[in-house]
């Protein structure tokens, strides 16, 4: 989702204004005959001419205009509804013309008003050094053709919206069919739409582009761009502004002059509808004076529409915590005959569409009023074949607990409620509430168990986590809620952002109840600036649960029960085969993603202080434990990828070796620089916690040498894990500053963390206990007869010095590593 954009209030009235207009035609008579559609701008359609009336007052307003793709070719992929840009703009009138000016370059001036004069004399000295040193880029220029007694003016938008305008160019999407535009043919281009409604125009430009092919042959393309130009409003909302403990999405801007005083900074503006109660003085909650809408386009198909509808009014509760009843509601959106002007393309409604792509996702973008953070509308779409992914997903996870995902396709109801659950999701980012994947790891197992408490609260503290369903519960819980729902977290960041006129220290209050309760604390880890969350096992995505490795067993024996099913779940067909190795290749991810989620504990970092900065270490148990379990059941768990029988239905061929790439991924993950380094920095900084590197290793070959199996006998999984092992233990002694260490120092850790990484890891002791390692391990493990020794240990054997059978057939040992 796009998450900032900025703007200048340019100050209007520096330039002078014309005293009369220079008009050349009779207003009336060009009007005389026209169709009208009214709004504070009107737009006038006689034959396939459109002119603009703008009444004066509308030079005074900054507008949002943002464009999208509304119909497309039918081979371009993810186009419909993509925007294709939004900036806020100002007219200006210049004589005979009528220029739209782009407002946005980063800064605002917010000192002393909320209000933005509009005459010279009450700017203030940062004003005119404001507008002195800002301008933006002139979008798009009118003839200015009559003006009537009341100072209307009439444009004539025929030709500006029948040519691909720079800015709100679809020339580089359009690249995605192969075909290359290269100019509009205005014989063949026209207004399809044009409506004007009490706050925005909205105007669609059928575009025919003379293009090219790939082989230089001619083509026309032809996409139609839904352009919607918005008054902000005249008021603007009450600013808040963001706060690192809640997690909105934030406007950002320059600030000069502002309230705190400072010469200079940055403004940060949570991102929030306007949301005010009909009655002030009534008992809370009660009911605001315009509730939030979303409407359901007409595109949804009807079975899905009553999940739609409940996952919009699913946050109704959470607003009550910001003393709103009935907050937000959904509608069908109008039928042709209620409302002919009404259109899904429209920016001034929210509404939930409906994307006959074949994409596998849903989005929540919105446009906001960049001087106050308001949300003036959103558009949330919906590709279907996110249900697809999610089922396969659903079943994946949860056939020992949920009768009803015992096979694929999911019974509908299932689908429905995932359904429900993504775009409950979505509707959260268009409230301006970003992902929380801290909310993942909030319940405890015991919690996760809890049949009461998991109905009420979901499998994870937010809805807006990445968290998915709960598979910790077990079947003798009786749990018969999986999903998650709109929980703690998200009532407390509503409570935040929506509750009214709130002074700092109430707001303050709020956010601070996060100090003592962890289902309350935000984390994302998704931007530059919150670089700690990338090594704190607190925030994770595809995993629920507090208790990482044993919620991770959990997961690990529910993928193993659910593919040990799978010849029976999927209904004999000729594409059979295909839908098992769909489902197959996404439980090894799903594999892997919780395994990944316990190695983030090995030199995980705490990273939940509200400076960004990192607040303490995985304790040095729970990363031992962590290393065991990985060398250990995470990698015998692997054998469920390597079932001879299973892989025979599906995948004869190639089959088997799948498991044993996994196993060199999981022992190269954790091995790998940023983590060796995480934990040799911890060890540096705090050496009273006396776990380094030497310590990692020598837990991870005491877990592969556990079972004490000669390495014949292993299964081919682990052997490719010992491989992998062996091979990256002869690297880290010649393992030196890596360019990790330079991303650490742009992604913004202290420098002396920076300084650790970048020092060469050959001076650390790291190759005497690579070296160690080794040894230990063909101590162990090397096959004492002749003939058995397989190709890893000569390898082992030659680095340690050791004379290999086939002397003549090896290079000379190194005489650095000699035991
Ligand atoms: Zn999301």
């Amino acid at each position: 989702m796009r998450i900032t954009w900025a703007i200048a209030i340019v100050l209007c009235h520096l330039m002078p204004l014309p005293t009369s207009a220079q008009a050349t035609e009779d207003y009336e008579q060009i009007v005389s005959g026209a169709e009208i559609s009214a709004g504070p701008v009107q737009i006038l359609t006689k034959d396939v001419q459109h002119y603009l009336s703008l009444p004066p007052e509308v030079f005074d307003r900054t507008l949002i205009w943002s464009a999208e793709v509304a119909r497309y070719p039918a081979d371009a992929i993810s186009l419909a509804g993509t925007e294709i840009a939004t900036r806020a703009v100002k007219l200006e009138r210049q004589g005979n013309r009528v220029l739209v000016r782009s407002l946005s370059s980063g800064s605002i001036r917010t000192s002393g008003t909320e209000r933005f004069p509009t005459d010279d004399l009450k700017m203030t000295p940062i004003d005119i050094a404001f507008a002195n040193a800002q301008i933006g880029p002139v979008l798009l220029s009118f003839d200015v053709l009559a003006e009537n007694s009341d100072g209307r003016i009439l444009l004539d938008a025929t030709a500006p919206f029948t040519s691909d305008i720079a800015d709100y160019s679809v020339k580089g999407q359009l690249s995605s069919t192969g075909i290359t535009p290269i100019a509009v043919d205005p014989s063949r281009s026209y207004i399809a739409q044009a409506s004007a409604h009490p706050t925005n125009i909205f105007l669609v430009s059928h575009l025919t582009f003379m293009a090219q092919d790939q082989t230089g042959q001619d083509r026309a393309l032809s996409v139609e761009v839904a352009h919607t130009i918005t008054l902000l409003p005249e008021d603007p909302m009450e600013r808040r502004r963001f706060d690192p403990r809640v997690g909105y999405f934030a406007t950002e801007v320059l600030d000069f002059e502002g309230d705190d005083g400072s010469p200079a900074g940055v403004l940060q503006l949570a991102l929030r509808h306007r949301l005010t109660h009909a009655d002030p003085n009534a008992p809370r909650p009660s009911d605001p004076a315009e509730p939030l809408v979303y409407y359901l386009s007409p595109e949804i198909p009807e079975r899905w529409r009553p999940y739609i509808r409940a996952a919009i009014e699913d946050w109704q509760p959470a607003f009550e915590a910001a003393g709103f009843s009935n907050a937000i509601v959904a509608r069908d959106a109008p039928t042709p005959a209620e409302d002919p002007d009404w259109s899904i393309n429209d920016a001034s409604h929210n509404v939930i569409r409906w994307i006959t792509q074949p994409i596998a996702n849903a989005l929540g973008p919105n446009v906001h009023d960049p001087r106050t953070g308001e949300i003036i509308s959103a558009h949330i779409l919906v590709w279907p074949d996110v249900l697809n992914v999610f089922s396969d997903y659903y079943y994946l996870l949860m056939s020992d607990l949920d009768p009803h995902a015992q096979s694929l396709p999911l019974p509908e109801e299932v689908q429905g409620r995932i359904l429900r659950y993504a775009v409950s999701h979505e509707v959260g980012h268009t409230l301006g509430l970003r992902h929380n994947h801290h909310a993942s790891t909030a319940w405890s197992t015991d919690q996760l168990r809890d049949a009461a408490f998991v109905a009420e609260q979901g499998s994870t503290s937010s809805i807006m986590a990445y968290g998915r369903f709960n598979y910790v519960a077990r079947p003798e819980d009786g749990i018969d809620q999986f999903f998650p729902l709109i929980s703690a977290y998200d009532t407390h960041a509503i409570e935040w952002g929506y509750t009214p006129n709130l002074d700092a220290d109430a707001l303050d209050a709020i956010a601070s109840e996060s100090t003592d309760q962890h289902e309350l604390v935000w984390g994302a880890g998704e931007l530059p600036s919150e670089v700690y969350g990338h090594f704190d096992p607190g925030i994770l995505t595809e995993n629920i649960g507090a208790d990482r490795i044993e919620a991770t067993r959990a997961g690990i024996a529910a993928l193993q029960s659910s593919l040990a099913r799978l010849p029976d779940a999927i209904a004999p067909s000729p594409t059979k085969g295909d839908t098992m190795g769909r489902v197959f290749d996404q439980a090894k991810e799903r594999y892997l993603g919780s395994i990944d989620s316990v190695t983030q504990m090995v030199g995980g970092l705490t990273s939940t202080a509200s400076d960004g900065l990192p607040t303490g270490y995985v304790s040095v148990e729970d990363q031992k434990a962590a290393l065991t379990y990985l060398m250990s059941d995470g990698i015998s768990g692997l054998d469920m990828f390597a079932d001879p029988q299973l892989l025979a239905e599906f995948r004869p061929v190639g089959g088997l070796e799948g498991a044993d790439a996994m196993a060199r991924r999981i022992v190269a993950s954790l091995l790998d620089p940023s983590i060796i380094r995480l934990v040799y920095t911890q060890n540096q900084l705090q050496p009273d916690r006396d776990f380094g590197v030497a310590e990692m290793l020598a837990t991870i070959t005491d877990a592969f040498l556990q079972d004490a199996t000669a390495i014949e006998d292993m299964p081919s999984p682990k052997r490719a894990a010992l491989a992998e092992y062996v091979g990256l233990l002869q690297a880290l002694p010649l393992y030196e500053g890596d360019p990790s260490a330079e991303i650490l120092a742009l992604l913004g850790f202290p420098q002396g963390l920076v300084d650790l990484s970048t020092a060469s890891l050959t001076d650390t002791g790291i190759d005497a206990a690579a070296a160690a390692e080794l040894e230990k391990l063909v101590e162990a493990l090397a096959p004492q007869e002749d003939g058995l020794a397989t190709r890893l240990f000569k390898d082992v054997e030659r680095l340690l010095g050791i004379e290999p059978d086939d002397a003549e057939e090896t290079e000379t040992p190194s005489g650095e590593n000699d035991p």
